[in-house]
C-alpha cells in the first residue's frame, strides 16, 4: 500500500510502540499508585509532558494531555467562552475554515447565546489581520484560529494574531493538531495562551493528544472526578499512550529539519509534474506558505471520490475535499471558504506525505495519476460539456 494520507492519521513509528509495549506490560502501574509500579507510570508520564512541552517552548505544568485534538478544541473554547462569560465578555472570532473540532463547538456555544464571528478567508486561504483588528469588540473573549489547516496546508499569521490578541486583553486559542512536529511553534514567541495537539497525526497512536494552557489563565476543569492532570481533567491517565505521544514529540522535533527537507522536495516534484502533465488543474492553498507534505489539487470535471476509488486500484490512499468523511455530499467548507463553486470542489484530491513516503512511490503516483484523470474526464459529462471553458 502507498499511503498519502497522513494529514488524516499517521502510522506508529517502531520506536513509539516499543516505547509503548514496556507501558502495557510490565510497566503497569496506576500513576495515582503509591507502590513503585505506580511511581514508574508517573514518572513516564512527566517525562513526556517534559518532552510535549519542549516542543512548544512551554513549561510542563502548562500541558495538560487529553483524548485528543478534538478534545482540546473543546475544552479550550467552552473553557475560554465560561471564564469569559463571568465579565460579560460573550463574544468570540475565529475563522470559516476551521476543523469541525472548532467549527461544531462555536455552533454549541451560539446555541448558549454566544455571538460567535467567523473572519473569511483569502483565495490562496489566510485569515487577514485587517478583518481580525476590525472584527473585534470590547465583549471579545476568545480568538481561535488554526496554525494550519488540514486540508490545504495554508500556515496562518500567527505571530500577528498573538499580538494582537494581547494587546487587546483577549484569549488566543490556537488549533496545531497539523502544525506540531513539522512547524517551528513557540507560544511565548506568538502569545498563545492555549493550543490543541494530537498524537496520531505525528505518529503516535490515536486517542491522545495534549492542550496547552498558558499559566495563570483559570480554564476551568473538563472532566470532574480525580485529582488527574492538575485536578482539571480527571480520569485515569492513558499511560502507554502518552508515553508513546511524548516519544512520537521527541522524535518529531529531533528530525524536524531534516524530515520537512526531504517531504518538501517529494512535494513540490509532485506538485510541479501533476500541474504541468495534466491541464485544467489547480493548487489550492499558498504555493510557499504551506505544509511541507500537503498538496489539495483540483482537476476540472471529475470528482474527488472517483479519483479515490481508482486510485485505491493500484493501492494508492489518499483523500478528498469533499463529503466522504461528514457523511454528507456537500464539498469541503475549507474549498468553499477559498471560493471554489462546488463543482470544482467536489474535483479535489488531497495527497498528505510524510517522512516514511518514498521517491518510488511518487514516481507510481506520477505514472497513473494522468491516466486516471484522462479515463474519469473521458467518461464525465461535465468535462464534455465544459472542456472549451475555463472554470479554474
Ligand atoms: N483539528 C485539526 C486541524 C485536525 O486536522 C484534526 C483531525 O483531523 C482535529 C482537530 C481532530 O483531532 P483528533 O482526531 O485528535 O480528535
Amino acid at each position: 500500500m502507498i499511503y498519502f494520507d497522513n494529514a488524516a492519521t499517521t502510522k506508529v513509528l517502531p520506536e513509539v510502540l516499543e516505547k509503548m509495549m514496556i507501558y502495557l506490560t510490565e510497566e503497569y502501574g496506576n500513576p495515582s499508585s503509591f507502590c513503585e509500579l505506580g511511581q514508574n507510570s508517573k514518572s513516564a508520564i512527566e517525562e513526556a509532558r517534559k518532552l510535549v512541552a519542549r516542543s512548544i517552548g512551554a513549561k510542563p505544568n502548562e500541558i495538560y494531555f487529553t483524548s485528543g485534538g478534538t478534545e482540546s478544541d473543546n475544552w479550550a473554547i467552552r473553557g475560554a467562552a465560561y471564564l469569559g462569560k463571568k465579565t460579560k465578555k460573550t463574544h468570540i472570532i475565529s475563522s470559516q475554515f476551521e476543523h469541525h473540532a472548532v467549527l461544531h463547538t462555536l455552533e454549541s456555544l451560539k446555541q448558549d447565546g454566544f455571538e460567535i464571528t467567523l473572519l473569511p478567508v483569502t483565495s490562496e486561504g489566510f485569515v487577514e489581520i485587517e478583518k481580525l483588528r476590525a472584527a473585534i469588540k470590547k465583549e471579545t473573549a476568545l480568538v481561535t484560529i488554526m496554525f494550519a489547516n488540514n486540508e490545504i496546508g495554508t500556515i496562518q499569521p500567527i505571530d500577528e494574531i498573538g499580538k494582537i490578541c494581547r494587546e487587546n486583553n483577549i484569549l488566543f486559542h490556537t488549533d496545531a493538531v497539523q502544525a506540531v512536529g513539522k512547524l517551528e511553534i513557540d507560544v511565548n514567541k506568538s502569545n498563545i495562551d492555549m493550543l490543541s495537539i494530537s498524537g496520531h497525526k505525528l505518529h503516535a497512536p490515536k486517542g491522545v493528544g495534549a492542550l496547552y494552557i498558558r499559566s495563570g489563565i483559570n480554564i476551568p476543569s473538563y472532566i470532574y472526578g480525580g485529582g488527574q492532570e492538575q485536578k482539571k481533567r480527571a480520569g485515569t491517565e492513558n499511560v502507554a499512550s502518552i508515553v508513546g505521544f511524548g516519544k512520537a514529540v521527541e522524535i518529531a522535533i529531533n528530525n524536524i529539519d531534516k524530515n520537512n527537507e526531504y517531504v518538501l522536495k517529494l512535494r513540490e516534484q509532485l506538485i510541479d509534474y501533476i500541474l504541468r502533465n495534466i491541464s485544467k488543474t489547480r493548487l489550492n492553498g499558498s504555493r510557499q506558505k504551506r505544509l511541507p507534505g500537503n498538496i489539495n489539487i483540483s482537476f476540472e470535471g471529475i470528482e474527488g471520490e472517483s479519483i479515490l476509488l481508482m486510485l485505491q486500484k493500484y493501492g494508492i490512499c489518499a483523500s478528498t475535499g469533499s463529503a466522504c468523511t461528514s457523511g454528507s455530499l456537500d464539498p469541503s467548507h475549507v474549498l468553499l471558504s477559498i471560493g471554489l463553486c462546488h463543482e470544482i470542489a467536489h474535483g479535489s484530491l488531497r495527497l498528505t506525505l510524510s517522512q516514511l513516503n518514498t521517491q518510488e512511490e511518487v514516481n507510481k503516483l506520477k505514472e497513473v495519476l494522468p491516466n486516471i484523470i484522462k479515463k474519469l474526464r473521458d467518461m464525465s459529462p461535465i468535462w464534455n460539456y465544459n472542456k472549451n471553458t475555463d472554470n479554474l
